[in-house]
């Protein structure tokens, strides 16, 4: 199993996004213990046998010692990737990790509202610019809200016109913080039309197309099976010392010395559950495989080198 470890660094951010579903903004932190923490959680998962790590947040470009983070953890040989939302060009990060995701909204003016700040837009093209010249892999995530769910077509475009873009993940909007509070939810009907162009987008574009919503939703669960095999990311949220499966609901304090992450999928309940629930989709063969085809893609760039 390719374990993955998606790493919360901060829960600070430079933006106040209408569907920030964890309410993030600025805020003050520990950043010295936050990093000796990580650091600690890197050492621990190289033990137990983990690939690949995400830095995420908040933004995690904001956390001051990201590079020497990142630089650890490719001294472990891990693939290492950022979630960022484009605000902050920081080239030496961009050169350095194997993939970045970034968000994108839509067009200008709806990425420009969504995320409350008019230079957004402009930030990410620069960013993505970036990337495309030096041909990193990208992942654009767009996450649907009822302001932009009639805006699927424009991923076409930009995902044309970057072909460092290889994964276009469509995540949608979960109903908590402020998201909740701007009532900005999808209703079925809505949904329904995103799920019908995502044939026609996929068509187009010949991209994988991957659903990241409610793992409890079929249409993301066989999106998540890697064949027989299932990847989920387990989320550790550095500041709380927590670590989740599948919602931060759900979420559990952590003891790294008392627990072996390479063992969470098959002992967590939850994740039993799944299992049980999906087995005549699990048993199926046409699944996209979209993270074995990543971990080799780039595992064979790391060999040219
Ligand atoms: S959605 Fe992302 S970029 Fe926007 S406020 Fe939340 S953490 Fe920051």
């Amino acid at each position: 199993m390719n374990n993955k470890a998606n790493i919360i660094l901060t829960h600070n951010c430079n933006l106040k996004c209408l569907h920030c579903y964890i309410d993030a903004k600025a805020c003050k932190e520990d950043l010295e213990k936050n990093y000796n923490k990580t650091i600690e959680l890197i050492d621990k998962l190289e033990k137990d046998n983990f690939k690949q790590i995400m830095f995420t947040g908040g933004e995690c470009l904001m956390f001051p010692k990201i590079v020497d983070l990142i630089k650890y953890a490719k001294s472990k040989n891990m693939i290492v990737s950022i979630f960022t939302n484009g605000m902050i060009f920081k080239q030496e990060v961009l050169d350095l990790v194997d993939m970045v995701n970034i968000s994108v909204d839509g067009p200008d003016n709806i990425h420009n509202y969504i995320r409350q700040n008019e230079n957004s837009y402009n930030n990410i093209i620069k960013v993505l610019d970036y990337l495309n010249s030096i041909d990193k892999y990208t992942i654009l995530q767009m996450t649907i809200n009822n302001f932009n769910y009639n805006n699927l077509d424009y991923l076409v475009d930009l995902t044309l016109s970057h072909l460092n873009v290889r994964t276009v993940k469509i995540a949608c909007v979960i109903d908590d913080g402020r998201a909740k509070e701007n009532s900005i939810y999808l209703d079925k009907e809505m949904l329904e039309n995103v799920y019908a162009k995502m044939d026609n987008l996929y068509e187009k574009t010949k991209y994988h197309i991957q659903f990241v919503t409610s793992l409890y939703n079929k249409y993301d669960f066989e999106n998540y099976c890697l064949n027989e095999k299932m990847m989920f990311p387990i989320w550790f949220d550095i500041p709380n010392e927590k670590y989740y499966l599948l919602n931060d609901k759900l979420s559990t304090n952590y003891d790294l010395n008392k627990y072996e992450f390479k063992n969470i999928q098959k002992d967590n309940l939850l994740y039993k559950n799944i299992l049980k629930e999906n087995k005549e989709i699990i048993e199926r063969e046409n699944y996209i495989d979209i993270e074995k085809s990543l971990f080799e893609l780039i595992g064979g760039n790391r060999n040219e080198e």
